[in-house]
């Protein structure tokens, strides 16, 4: 019976350290493991994508852009900010 490599990318059963928080993680059927996040991080990464989609309209804790924004309201400028389509 020949071996399976068991580490491969979105082999469900094994488990792989997500990127994001470091937490030990395992694929859940989201696909997570191709993007080495764990289902939390990954949800989150949705959250953000949607977030950024809708032109940081309303303000995200921890979004860095978001921030820049406030920072640049504080110093009465704009700054560039792409929300690419
Ligand atoms: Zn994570
Ligand atoms: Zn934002």
């Amino acid at each position: 019976m020949p071996r399976v490599a068991k580490f491969q990318g979105g082999r469900a059963g094994a488990t792989y350290t997500c990127h994001a928080c470091g937490k030990q993680t395992r694929e859940t059927g989201l696909e997570e493991s191709g993007l080495d996040l764990c289902r939390k991080c990954l949800t989150m990464a949705y959250a953000d994508n949607a977030h950024s989609d809708y032109g940081h309209k309303f303000e995200r804790d921890g979004c860095p852009i978001c921030r820049k924004i406030i920072a640049g309201y504080d110093a009465g400028q704009y700054p560039d900010h792409e929300t690419g389509d």
